[in-house]
């Protein structure tokens, strides 16, 4: 059975001027060697708690850079952002390995191009011989770990996280939904994502525990 508790390694820190005000962005790996699989955006206001605002966002070159409309991770991870930044404390996990839900940015589109056909998304990756998931979130505990963080508020509908994190020893006071990315071309990748991977759409605030 795999260990929940992992090692990282900050490969670098520097202050980074954005938009919306100046943060600290780190890197990290697994490996002291790596080249970098997370990427942080931490902003820590004065006088703030120990308790931040969390958002661990899978890297999607389609929906983050493109604009594509197919999933709404674009729409998430500015949201998550502009909370982030305007929070008194808040961290943003950026994780680079995750593209295609861990399988990949080629396997990923030629999931998209099944999907053409009339494969769901999770039909898709079984037709591809693919994990429907293989993200794994202990390096994310990890990172927040080695910052201080024991307690978050997390940012997302996927119990996964809720889940992963809590395994890991991180406490997840209370879930804060992500709302308002449907569009016509995502609906059936959201229902989806609802129906066959347990994620929750309410616009609620609850805690983990509650799920
Ligand atoms: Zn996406």
């Amino acid at each position: 059975m795999a260990q929940n508790i992992q090692t990282v390694w900050e490969l670098a820190s520097a202050t980074l001027p954005t938009g919306q005000g100046s943060a600290q962005i780190h890197v990290f790996d697994s490996k002291p060697q790596g080249e970098g699989e997370i990427a942080v955006l931490s902003r820590r206001g004065a006088g703030a708690g120990d308790i931040p605002l969390v958002r661990l966002h899978s890297v999607c070159l389609t929906g983050d850079v493109l604009g594509s409309l197919k999933c709404d991770c674009g729409g998430q991870l500015q949201a998550s952002l502009g909370q982030i930044m305007t929070a008194d404390y808040g961290i943003l996990v950026y994780v680079l390995n995750h593209e295609g839900r861990g399988i990949g940015l080629a396997n990923k589109i030629r999931a998209y191009s099944l999907q053409a056909l009339g494969a769901n998304t999770v039909e898709a990756n079984i037709a591809l011989c693919m994990p429907v998931d293989a993200r794994d979130y202990r390096p994310c505990a990890a990172v927040l770990r080695y910052l201080g963080v024991s307690q978050v508020r997390l940012l997302t509908n996927n119990p996964d996280k809720l889940k992963a994190l809590e395994a890991a020893g991180i406490e997840v006071l209370e879930r804060v939904a992500m709302e308002g990315f449907d569009n016509p071309f995502n609906q059936d990748y959201l229902d989806t994502k609802v129906h066959l991977m347990g994620h929750l759409r309410k616009l609620t605030m609850q805690t983990a525990r509650s799920l």
